[in-house]
């Protein structure tokens, strides 16, 4: 059986001035699985990631998203496609709590499915509970956001991107700036959200993705080196060298 495509990029290539920082790459996303884009510094992983997610338009190329062509659309259009991703910290009110956060930001869904000619408003408290729960900080649904420490926020903005249900969740370096401890409670999550969802993640440390994705895709200087399963990616000699020759 053909696999089931959620998002694709054909050719996508983006430049800065002179610079090409992402070069005619060409990858799919199989819909319900984790796939996630690892690479060194500078590979392209940013990049490709906001072109992904729309806050770029690409230099040539597209992005293809259940078959619609979304690489010239608006970022705000995204969401409305079904496209999310965390982590805008934009998104979160430091005032608000964690729950106020999660409400206002299904209260949003809820506006615009009304604008479609729904009306879903009931039920928002407990759904916004519901997604505490799921990301693990449902103890702290009363507290401001600012008082969350670091490893909670990323969760609660998490919870806000779920808010709008995505058919396919974008995480920029989920565990940046996190302990050790922290870490393990995020990919942790995230492997309980890849049960569920359709999940591309963007990684620089190889060993941190191994063992959660169903499938890897390896940038270096902006070209795509290799894409597959991590045992292939393991096997791949070249995606050693780019590692191991650091
Ligand atoms: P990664 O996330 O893998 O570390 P990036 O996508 O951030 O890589 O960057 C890839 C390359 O593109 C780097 O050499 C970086 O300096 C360059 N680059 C990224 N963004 C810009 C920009 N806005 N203007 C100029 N060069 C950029
Ligand atoms: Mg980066």
């Amino acid at each position: 059986m053909a696999a089931d495509i959620i998002l694709r990029t054909e050719r996508l290539t983006r430049r800065f001035g002179k610079f090409t920082a992402l070069n005619d790459v060409s990858v799919e996303f199989e819909r319900g699985k984790l796939t996630s884009i690892i690479g060194p510094n500078g590979a392209g992983k940013s990049t490709f990631f906001n072109l992904l997610s729309g806050s770029f338009a690409p230099s040539s190329g597209r992005v293809v998203f259940d078959g619609v062509d979304v690489s010239r659309l608006r970022q705000h259009h995204y969401a409305r496609v079904g496209v999310a991703k965390s982590f805008q910290i934009t998104n979160v009110f430091p005032a608000f709590t964690a729950l106020e956060n999660v409400r206002v930001a299904l209260q949003a869904g809820v506006a615009r499915l009304n604008f479609w000619g729904r009306r879903d408003a009931l039920g928002l408290e407990p759904r916004a509970r519901d997604l505490l729960q799921l990301v693990g900080i449902a103890q702290h649904a009363a507290r401001p956001a600012r008082e969350l420490a670091h490893g909670q926020q990323r969760a609660l903005e998490i919870a806000i991107a779920l808010a709008a249900d995505p058919k396919l969740l974008l995480m920029d370096e989920p565990t940046a700036g996190m302990s050790p401890e922290e870490t393990r409670t995020m990919m942790a999550l995230i492997e309980r959200l890849a049960s569920e969802r359709t999940l591309v993640l963007v990684e620089h440390k190889m060993k941190m993705v191994m063992g959660i994705s169903d499938r890897i895709v390896v940038l270096h200087h902006g070209e795509l080196l290799a894409a597959g399963t991590p045992a292939d990616i393991r096997a791949n000699d070249e995606v050693r060298r780019v590692y191991l020759g650091k």
